[in-house]
């Protein structure tokens, strides 16, 4: 087992040199030829009237000249020589390695690797084969170095390693896996990845490893979901479904398709006598609430009680007003519970909360941390989860509850962060806006064009329409030039003096927030220069247009959010982003704002210009770092593996047959059997 081995196994490599591979975390012949390669340099042959200036490239040509030596001072030095490279006659210059020239002779046939001036006609080289060239090395591997290890001592170690152990480099993939996928075996694919021929058998080595690295991923996530649904027993809720029907037939609308689907999945999911554990995605305005609704009120026939909890208190009472609507008309009780409700009138809720007399129960998230008792919870939904999820599961397990969770989410997360940071979640995804919605314009303006785009919301003003005002900061901070909220407010209530400008911010108490919004939502207030605590949910449909300062300083799915502030109404909203970015980046986001409405696009891009690490946030990131695998590109295999992993979990024979012995020694090496990472 090549996993034991130490490095001093591998001929050439003694204590000493050992030592130094232990600085790279390099133990064993394992860690060593799993040391792959971070990027390779492409050394092919290249026709000179096609390079450009400043590249990278690699010629053969003849020694034309003798080699000519200058010093500068004692050590610095510089070689040149002419070559004769085809037709073209240039100079190769060498910087420092006098020790070469005797190596040179007229008429040789020599191979530089180097950056071409075009101008000059120039090779700078970084390397010289004093041979013709060889098209079996075209691709050359580079390794991370360090210490006392040198690349070419890497490369040297890994292919002795090779040579010596590869008969011991166990297979991990079953042969049907490999069939199915035409994937190369592991020992070859090893070869591959140091000493690739060509730019082809890289591939295969990489997309071998791909789906081995995503494919022991997902059997990890995959186990940990089954587990989960074998140790805790959930209940299988018994659902009228004609009644939940009936209901859907009532709504004051048609459901979109989309909104059909994730239903059944959620109905599936509760009656099924393991506990649901599913994220609801779908865009700002794509309809979630009323899928909680149905949720919730098939919940309730089968006899449960539920609870649903969001970020804000804004939030709660909003969500309080719309499920009251849908669902007391149906006979359910619901009860909102937010810090401002105190005393007697707490008691009385939770009392009755306790004899089963509320059915549904709305909050902010502090809820599930409260002392407060359920008598038969069987549905817990939250919205915009992925800030606030793994602990509220951990919570609820403690208190000794095991309703069904449905985490729903406006942020739309890309299907590949999706499935992998929430991999052992269900997700259901409502990728389709109700029939007959008007897309938001939206517009990019910087900063010196203020005037006229407070003339534009003077117009819209007056039609009546409302208007949100973001900014970034409460007050004027030294540090930072941007705008904040109490001056633009000030600034506002001057431009604007027909009109009510309110002003919003989190350090304002909850009854001063609750009268701004009131004020807003009827219209009694027609402007709201806010920071981003109007960022979720909040719904004033007569709102048409939405300002953001400094713009560059939110994330893509952030200004998406503020921008599905407007576009709740019959008419067209606009959102207006005043931002000045410097960056290519942050003029790229701009536009891409003002190019599209979807936020499953905006958050792919968003994924791509910032990366994975910094999606959600640094400290919540908890994304699962891969070594060959990409999320960006990769993520067909990653959904292929994840369906592979779970049918394979399923099975019976994956846990008896001795050709999955490598895929559950993995599992058991990684502590998932044992179930302590569950908790
Ligand atoms: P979100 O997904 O952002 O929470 P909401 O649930 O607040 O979206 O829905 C936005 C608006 O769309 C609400 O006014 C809601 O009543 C309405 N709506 C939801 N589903 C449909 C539908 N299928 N057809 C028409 N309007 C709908
Ligand atoms: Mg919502």
């Amino acid at each position: 087992m090549i996993s034991m081995r130490p490095l001093t196994d591998i001929k050439g490599i003694g204590e000493e040199k050992a030592v130094h591979f232990h600085d790279l975390g390099i133990r064993t012949v394992e860690d060593l030829v799993d040391y792959f390669p971070f990027r390779y340099e492409d050394n092919e042959l290249r026709d000179l009237r096609d390079v450009k200036h400043e590249e990278r490239i690699t010629l053969e040509g003849k020694v034309h000249s003798e080699p000519s030596l200058r010093y500068f001072g004692k050590k610095k030095s510089r070689l040149t020589v002419r070559i004769l490279v085809g037709r073209y006659l240039i100079t190769a210059v060498m910087f420092n390695r006098a020790f070469l020239k005797k190596s040179f002779s007229l008429g040789q046939t020599v191979t530089v690797t180097g950056k071409w001036d075009q101008h000059r006609m120039t090779l700078t080289v970084f390397e010289v084969k004093f041979s013709p060239f060889n098209p079996e090395q075209t691709i050359e591997p580079v390794y991370h170095a360090g210490g006392k290890v040198t690349v070419k001592a890497i490369r040297k170690s890994i292919r002795t390693a090779l040579n010596q152990y590869s008969e011991e480099i166990p297979e991990v993939l079953p042969p049907q896996i490999r069939a199915k996928y035409k994937l190369i075996p592991r020992t070859q694919a090893f070869e591959y990845i140091h000493f690739p021929n060509d730019r082809n058998e890289l591939k295969h080595a990489r997309r071998r490893f791909v789906y081995e690295e995503l494919l022991l991923f997902q059997l990890k996530m995959q186990t940990f979901r089954k587990m989960e649904r074998e140790r805790t027993k959930g209940t299988a809720q018994k659902i009228p479904e004609d009644s939940v029907k009936e209901f859907m037939d009532e709504l004051p609308f048609k459901l979109t398709d989309a909104q059909n689907r994730v239903v059944k999945e959620i109905l599936k999911d509760l009656q099924k006598p393991y506990k649901m554990n599913r994220l609801l995605q779908g865009d700002v305005g794509s309809g979630k609430t009323v899928v909680a609704a149905i949720s919730l009120y098939a919940s309730f026939l089968a006899g449960y009680q539920g609870a649903l909890m969001v970020p804000t208190e804004i939030l709660a009472e909003q969500h309080f007003e719309s499920l009251q609507g849908l669902l007391a008309p149906y006979g359910l009780s619901l009860e909102l519970l937010t810090s401002s409700i105190k005393g007697k009138k707490r008691k009385e809720i939770l009392e009755r909360l306790a004899n089963g007399e509320v059915d549904v129960l709305l909050g902010t998230h502090a809820l599930i941390q409260e002392e407060v008792a359920f008598q038969k919870l069987g549905l817990v939904i939250t919205d915009e989860q992925h800030r606030f999820g793994v602990e509220q599961r951990r919570i609820l397990r403690q208190k000794g509850l095991n309703p069904d969770v449905l985490y729903m989410t406006a942020t739309p997360i890309p299907r590949t962060l999706a499935i992998s940071v929430f991999g052992d979640m269900d997700v259901s995804t409502i990728d389709e806006m109700p029939a007959g919605r008007k897309p938001i314009e939206t517009y990019w303006a910087k900063p010196e064009m203020l005037e006229r785009v407070l003339a534009f919301t003077k117009k819209e003003l007056e039609k009546g329409r409302q208007a949100y005002v973001i900014c970034p900061l409460i007050e004027e901070s030294d540090k930072l030039d941007v705008q904040n909220a109490i001056d633009v407010h000030a600034q506002l209530q001057f431009a604007l003096p027909d009109y009510k400008v309110g002003l919003m911010h989190g350090r304002l108490h909850s009854d001063e927030k609750e009268a701004v919004m009131e004020s807003f939502s009827k219209n009694e207030t027609q402007v709201l220069v806010s920071t981003t605590v109007v960022e979720v949910g909040v719904n004033v449909p007569n709102a048409s247009v939405m300002i953001i300062y400094d713009a560059e300083r939110f994330g893509l799915s952030q200004l998406h959010q503020l921008r599905g502030r407007v576009g709740r109404g019959e008419e067209q909203s606009f959102c207006i982003l005043l931002a000045d970015p410097k960056s290519e980046v942050g003029k790229e986001r701009m536009q891409i704002m003002t190019e599209t409405n979807d936020g499953f696009v905006l958050s792919q891009k968003d994924l791509e210009l910032r990366g994975p690490g910094d999606f959600f946030g640094r400290k919540q990131s908890g994304m699962p770092e891969f070594k060959v695998a990409d999320l960006i590109h990769d993520y067909r295999v990653l959904e292929i593996a994840r369906q592979d992993a779970q049918a394979l979990v399923e099975s019976e024979a994956f846990w008896k047959d001795s050709q999955y012995h490598p895929l559950r020694k993995y599992l058991e090496d990684e502590g998932v059997l044992t179930g302590e990472k569950l908790d």
